[in-house]
């Protein structure tokens, strides 16, 4: 069994829905994970917002106008007089039910119920589109087996267990349909995987199924080895492991969400990125094979701050770490990268929420210095320690490129730098040209 997920922007029109069903309808039996049309979660959210500052009119705007997006897609999707009727009507109940929230008090749970309507759309408008086809697809409501736990987490036992009985029970279907991102929390009330969770999703059903393949299908022949909208000559990258794709989904490559790998790489499945505008292209293969003493990639993460604290009092003192790292876990403000030295630490962080209060505490204990508009280039390979000549390699590409901090030994995959905003561009440029290239 296969799992096969395509994102927004792969049914993201009618057209790109067909495209989408001629490539799941041959072969084995496979699960497919869909997201919602492409921009229609933004307007979802969007619709939430204006209903929590209570304002139905603007909201009323926004459903109408995505309901008017969905007539013309059912339009071009079907071609029958038969199956235009039975996505009107399925448009139409999800978009009523939408409505019925524009009159009632909003909380976090109607909005949830909100979210969830994309997915529940697009599954339903493909899953109609095969059956005029006459394929005999099968619709799996991931309402009915994806869970998450008291702490939040996906709960794979549950996962699991329900699965296996909705797929028993169909036994000789070939093609599953199935919403991604959308699922259930502890208390049973609909709720979802976070934004870009359809990945997730993905990942944590082919994990339950002990999947041969996950495949992520999506508009780029697979992760790039640099940003292409930086950098000139990018090529994909054929094969990743999957502690070096967790480290290009965190820093940047925006191809894959981080928190797909972890389920895949657990269970010892091989997730495939795809093309679905080049169905034939060999994309990037993610599995638990290494490719010794390469360097594969370089991936770059914005809006970073950087914090240093200096103080005399570190020097031969135990226990001044601890100290400085409980002020960020008091504000719930998660470190990238850390350096030291016997005098100082710099970390750096990403969210500026609790700027102010976070540098307030830290002087406590020695003089503070914030370096604000910086980006974390990461270098991404086999870069284990014994192998000799990649830190040179990477230095050497950014020697006329002034960098604030280097981190390198957290892991065997690979370098942090931190440097100016300004100089992302010209940082990627030569990196590319130093390390694949080969200026
Ligand atoms: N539709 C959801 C989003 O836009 C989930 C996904 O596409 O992965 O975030
Ligand atoms: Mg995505």
């Amino acid at each position: 069994m296969k799992v096969l997920k395509f994102g927004g922007t792969s049914v993201g029109s009618a057209q790109r829905m067909k495209d989408v069903a001629k490539l799941i309808c041959s072969g084995d039996q496979k699960i497919v994970v869909l997201s919602a049309m492409s921009g229609t979660t933004n307007s979802l959210v969007e619709i939430s917002d204006y209903l929590y500052k209570k304002n139905p009119d603007g909201a009323n705007e926004i459903i109408n106008q995505l309901a008017k997006k969905y007539d013309k897609h059912i339009e071009e999707l079907y071609a029958t007089d038969e199956y235009k009727q039975k996505a009107k009507e399925l448009i139409k109940s999800h978009f009523d039910y939408i409505r019925s929230f524009t009159k009632d008090l909003f909380t976090l749970f109607e909005e949830k119920v909100i979210l969830a309507q994309g997915e529940l759309i697009s599954t339903g408008m493909v899953n109609l589109y095969l059956n005029e086809c006459g394929v005999k697809s099968v619709l799996l409501p991931a309402l009915d087996y994806m869970r998450t736990d008291k702490n939040a987490e996906p709960d794979p036992v549950y996962i699991k267990e329900k699965l296996l009985k909705l797929l028993e029970s169909n036994q000789d279907a070939q093609l599953f349909i199935t919403q991604g991102y959308i699922c259930r929390n502890a208390y049973g009330e609909i709720d979802n995987l976070q934004r870009g969770g359809s990945d997730y999703s993905a990942s944590l059903i082919g994990a339950a199924l002990n999947a041969e393949e996950i495949q992520i299908w999506t508009d780029i022949d697979g992760m790039h080895n640099n940003d292409p909208r930086y950098v000139e000559k990018t090529t994909p990258v054929r094969h990743l492991l999957f502690e070096e794709a967790a480290e290009l989904a965190y820093f940047g490559a925006k191809i894959l969400h981080p928190t797909c790998i972890l389920p895949a790489k657990l269970n010892n499945i091989p997730v495939r990125l795809l093309n679905t505008m080049q169905p034939e292209a060999p994309g990037t293969l993610i599995s638990n094979t290494t490719e010794k003493g390469k360097i594969k990639a370089v991936a770059a993460k914005d809006n970073i701050i950087s914090i240093k604290i200096k103080s005399g009092r570190m020097l031969l003192a135990y226990g001044f770490l601890r100290k400085v790292f409980e002020i960020f876990e008091s504000y719930q403000t998660p470190i990238d990268m850390v350096t030291t030295s016997e005098v100082g630490v710099s970390v750096t962080i990403d969210n500026r929420k609790h700027l102010e209060e976070i540098v307030n505490d830290l002087k406590k204990y020695g003089t503070v210095t914030v370096d604000d508009e910086m980006i974390i280039i990461c270098v991404v390979g086999d870069l284990e320690w014994d192998n000799v000549g990649f830190e040179a390699r990477i230095v050497n590409a950014l020697k006329d490129i002034p960098v604030r901090m280097i981190s390198y030994g957290g892991s065997n995959y690979n370098v942090s730098l931190l440097i100016k905003k300004d100089d992302k561009k010209r940082a990627l440029q030569a990196l590319s040209d130093y390390l694949f290239n080969h200026k």
